[in-house]
């Protein structure tokens, strides 16, 4: 959670404390009368020291090597560039009810995060200048229950820790699929897994949240017990509190197939049929997950087609039928191994690596795959891209991505309507897109942003003229001007609306924690 920091911070602490004065487990007298002295004393960091002297040793300023350390595991340069007052990282549950008490009054300018190499890459998703950010990379636990049924997961976590540790007892949750992604925010947006064909979305597989609301209470919500927050949890990202523990439902895993397939370019109009037959519900096989990723890298004058690939099923060999006619493709190189989860997630995560720090961009669209439009509908979408990507190389250093992930329906139904995610008024087969822009020179982010835009116009626009768009907008691939909760649709929003007048009456996760995406109220 970010706060903005100004002369006000104290009066609008104080001003707002009076609220929490029967809610929050914590020393409230004690607050009261340091934010009173602080005020009298015209302390301009009044939250800050607050936090400080009830949370010693979990407060870090910006001379503060902890402070750094902290700022810089932010995936992406924009956020890294947002510098807040100060950063809690709390170690319990309980640090993150009294940090959120102590700053509960702040003014609507404030921002949030629990980041733990926050991957959102837009500028103020999970950071903020001159505010306070807490940062949950200490409540990292990952607790599996006796009868190994499910796993306690903080949300300070990467998929790299969990996935080390489930995988010594060959059991896995759905989750993300690189080794460095965090917890809390890819459950809290839905969460695309190798095992989503099986199991649906990472959100479809929790079964409790630890929350702590903005009036400082911790509150466990399941099926049961505050079920509508429960559901609201599942995909509306930070609107409703900070999720302090996750309880995930977990399955058997054994070593499975998976590996990086490498293609020349000239595959490409093959690699578009054979998606558009791999995307139909009435054959797709639950145990495949398949990310192609077409690079453009101003360095290397070819575009290279790169098929992450995996089959969950343990037993089978390679390659299964649902593989066989991409495999069958003339590759450039492959690292298909049979391996346990985190060997993939490493893999992938390697990859990916070379975007950390760097300026970083996200955008992305959903169409229905129809078999008679997709493959040619894909060449004329690469054509525009490739374009985008002549225009993008004026930037030194830029690499451009195109990502097709297949979403067909019988993988985005599995949570039926226990998620909030919207997918229940469709019955297409989908296919996602993701664009990623990576550059080192903050000087290019509006021509990248700019360029960006026009492409997804013209994108969108395509699909209308090919009758395929789809209005869904998923949220943890967002661009800063994506509305994804409106995608959701009408109904879904009226009712993330009614669980935040519940559970947030002060709007304190709409107004004073203003990073993400936000529900309009
Ligand atoms: C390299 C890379 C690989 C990716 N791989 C996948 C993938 O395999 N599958 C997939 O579905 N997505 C994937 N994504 C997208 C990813 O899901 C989002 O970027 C997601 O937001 C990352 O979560 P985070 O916790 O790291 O992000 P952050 O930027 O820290 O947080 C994202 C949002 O969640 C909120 N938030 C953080 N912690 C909490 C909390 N404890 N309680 C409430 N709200 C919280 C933040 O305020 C913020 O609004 C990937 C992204 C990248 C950059």
């Amino acid at each position: 959670m970010a706060i903005t920091s100004s002369n006000l911070g104290v009066l609008l602490c104080l001003a707002l404390f009076s609220h929490l004065a029967f809610s929050a487990p914590i020393d409230r007298k004690g607050i009261l009368s340091l934010l009173l002295d602080l005020l009298t004393k015209k302390n301009d960091n009044a939250c800050c020291t607050a936090l400080d002297r009830f949370l010693p040793g979990k407060v870090s300023f910006p001379t503060n090597l902890s402070y750094t350390s902290s700022q810089i595991t932010f995936w992406s340069a924009q956020e890294q560039s947002l510098h807040p007052s100060c950063i809690v990282i709390p170690t319990s549950t309980q640090d993150v009810s009294t940090a959120v008490t102590i700053l509960n009054p702040l003014p609507a300018t404030a921002g949030h995060t629990d980041h733990n190499f926050s991957h959102t890459p837009h500028a103020g998703a999970a950071n903020i200048d001159g505010g306070v950010t807490i940062d949950t990379q200490s409540l990292n636990q990952v607790t599996v229950s006796s009868d190994q049924k499910t796993v306690s997961v903080g949300p300070g976590n990467r998929w790299g820790n969990v996935y080390s540790t489930l995988d010594a007892l060959n059991v896995a949750m759905v989750g993300g699929r690189l080794s460095q992604v965090g917890v809390a925010g890819l459950v809290t947006g839905g969460g695309v897994s190798f095992f989503s064909g099986r199991y649906g979305f990472a959100c479809d597989n929790i079964k409790a949240y630890e929350v702590v609301l903005g009036n400082g209470t911790t509150v466990t919500a399941t099926s049961t017990s505050n079920p509508r927050l429960f559901r609201a949890l599942k995909g509306g990202s930070n609107n409703f509190g900070i999720v302090t523990r996750f309880d995930a439902v977990l399955f058997q895993q054994d070593a499975f197939l998976g590996g990086q397939i490498d293609q020349p370019i000239t595959n490409k109009e093959a690699y578009f049929d054979f998606l558009a037959d791999f995307t139909q519900s009435e054959t797709y096989d639950p145990f495949s997950a398949l990310i192609t990723v077409f690079a453009w890298l101003q360095s290397v004058p070819i575009v290279t087609i790169m098929h992450t690939v995996t089959y969950t099923n343990g037993s089978a060999s390679w390659p299964p039928p649902a593989f066989k006619p991409l495999d069958d493709m003339p590759k450039l190189s492959s690292s298909v191994r049979k391996a346990k989860l985190s060997s993939f997630a490493n893999e992938i995560g390697g990859d990916a690596a070379i975007s950390q720090g760097k300026n970083n961009f996200f955008v992305t669209l959903s169409f229905v795959n129809n078999p008679a439009v997709t493959p040619e509908f894909m060449k004329q979408v690469y054509k525009l891209v490739d374009d985008a990507a002549q225009d993008l190389f004026l930037a030194l250093g830029l690499a451009l991505t195109m990502a097709f992930q297949p979403l067909p329906h019988v993988l985005y139904s599995k949570g039926g309507d226990e998620n909030v995610l919207g997918l229940g008024r469709f019955e297409d087969d989908l296919i996602n897109l993701l664009f990623t822009v990576i550059w080192p020179d903050p000087l290019n982010n509006q021509m990248v942003y700019d360029r960006m835009r026009t492409l997804e116009n013209a994108l969108i626009g395509l699909a209308k003229d090919n009758g395929i768009y789809n209005e869904w907008v998923y949220l943890n691939y967002a661009s800063q001007w994506q509305n994804p909760i409106t995608a959701y649709g009408a109904s879904e929003v009226a009712f993330l609306k009614s669980v935040s007048k519940q559970y947030d009456p002060q709007g304190i996760f709409q107004k004073a924690v203003p990073g993400g995406f936000k529900l309009g109220l």
